[in-house]
């Protein structure tokens, strides 16, 4: 049999890729500022249309100054008249306040929404921006956590992709591409560890801050750095894979790789194994979802095969790491409860940065509240919404916040 390769393009005769327009929602976080590093270093393909921040409205009017968006979103109110004042006659259109968010995510300049909010806040301007037809990168992982199947049921249904930009999903994404018909067997995420990789509860009991928030490999926010940490990162990945890749609990898998260089695998029905690998750094997942289907070139360093290198894996160890148990009780039980571990993780972090609660005592408020909210099934929106509320008031009086 001949093949038909006639389709295909050569380098020279691909159609130059349009400009893309980012909605960087989030963009004085980590993600955030990894993601103007690839805008900044590919200005034939990337312009910036939307800037929000939560509260630096510094780093935001200087963002605002460098890459004049058409809108930017300060949501803390009390910041906007510094923010507005910073830039006026700029033709910069300053809003304020959580709805902003929303209504910037529905606005019509711009095609790709980088979603680098953290936790619960990034779910309603994500979904604002599915329901106004953009194609959506993911790093925020908690939208999945708390609703998955409503934001990937509306995002079918209005056609969406959502493409992942947390690296081990970025991987298997990329594992993906080609084998759209072909089943998975089972997926498996890789985890550093963390820093406290190895270590027992009576070396966890007396984790501080400063301890938790040094993540060996990766240089992130302070709440997902506190979650690798717990291991609550890996349980949060589990269910966000569970919905960005429509598979049952028990097809996914964790495995503990220290050095991070196997970013994620995937199984297929024959047996084979396919991996996604690099050196540890967020730009080549964030700028592979905001390339995509393309992939463009980079200057990030390359990693060397004939440098002595060891590439180890370890089942993770549950019994310390009780965090990572939970979720997987959250995953597999499914209903709101993987909403309410998430509202309870995310007080019992900040709980935790604020020197409120000992290292293993996150894990106690996420328990306790697991079995003292409500459980649903099948919740709609709305109850998902009232769970995260519900969840947060029972753990924060658990906290004395
Ligand atoms: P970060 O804390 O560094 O930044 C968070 C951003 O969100 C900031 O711009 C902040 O102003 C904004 N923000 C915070 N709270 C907000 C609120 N209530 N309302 C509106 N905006 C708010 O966090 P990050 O490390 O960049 O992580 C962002 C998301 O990406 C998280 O969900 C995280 O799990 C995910 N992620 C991060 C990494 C990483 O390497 N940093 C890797 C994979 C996934
Ligand atoms: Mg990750």
């Amino acid at each position: 049999m001949e093949f038909d390769f006639s389709y295909q393009f050569s380098p020279e005769e691909m159609p130059p890729p349009q400009k893309k327009r980012i909605g960087l929602f989030g963009s004085t976080g980590s993600i955030g500022k990894q993601t103007l590093d690839v805008v900044r270093s590919n200005p034939d393909l990337f312009s910036i249309s939307i800037l929000t921040a939560y509260s630096n409205h510094e780093m935001l009017i200087e963002q605002a100054l460098a890459f004049m968006p058409a809108v930017v979103v300060i949501t803390d109110t009390s910041r906007y008249k510094a923010v507005h004042e910073a830039l006026s006659g700029k033709g910069i259109k300053v809003m304020a306040g959580e709805a902003a968010l929303e209504e910037a995510a529905s606005m019509d300049c711009y095609d790709l929404m980088m979603a680098a909010i953290v936790g619960f806040a990034g779910l309603k301007p994500t979904l604002s921006a599915i329901e106004a037809g953009k194609t959506i990168a993911l790093a925020n992982k908690e939208t999945l956590v708390v609703a998955g199947d409503v934001v990937m049921k509306r995002a079918a249904e209005k056609g969406i992709s959502i493409i992942p930009v947390d690296s081990e999903h970025s991987a298997i994404f990329q594992c993906l591409v080609g084998e759209e018909n072909n089943p998975i067997e089972k997926i498996i995420l890789t985890a550093s560890g963390g820093p406290f990789v190895g270590k027992k509860p009576n070396y966890l009991v007396n984790v501080k801050r400063e301890h938790a928030i040094a993540h060996p490999n990766w240089s992130m926010g302070a709440k997902i750095s506190i979650d690798s940490s717990t291991l609550m990162n890996k349980g949060l990945e589990m269910i966000e894979a569970k919905w960005l890749f429509n598979l049952q609990p028990n097809q996914i898998e964790v495995v503990i790789h220290p050095q991070s260089i196997i970013h994620s695998m995937v199984q297929f029905q024959d047996n084979s194994i396919k991996a996604q690998m690099g050196l540890p750094d967020m730009k080549l997942p964030i700028q592979y979802a905001m390339a995509y289907p393309r992939r463009i070139k980079s200057d990030f360093p390359r990693f060397n095969f004939t440098k002595s290198h060891q590439l180890t894996f370890d089942p993770p160890d549950i019994k310390t790491f009780r965090n990572l148990g939970l979720a997987m009780t959250a995953l597999h039980k499914g209903g709101n409860l993987p909403c309410i571990l998430n509202a309870a993780n995310e007080l019992a972090v900040f709980g935790f940065l604020r020197n409120r609660l000992g290292f293993l005592d996150m894990t106690e408020v996420i328990e306790q509240t697991m079995n003292n909210t409500p459980f649903i099934a099948e919740p709609t929106l709305q109850e998902y919404l009232d769970s995260d509320g519900e969840a947060r008031n029972f753990a924060a009086s658990l906290i004395n916040l």
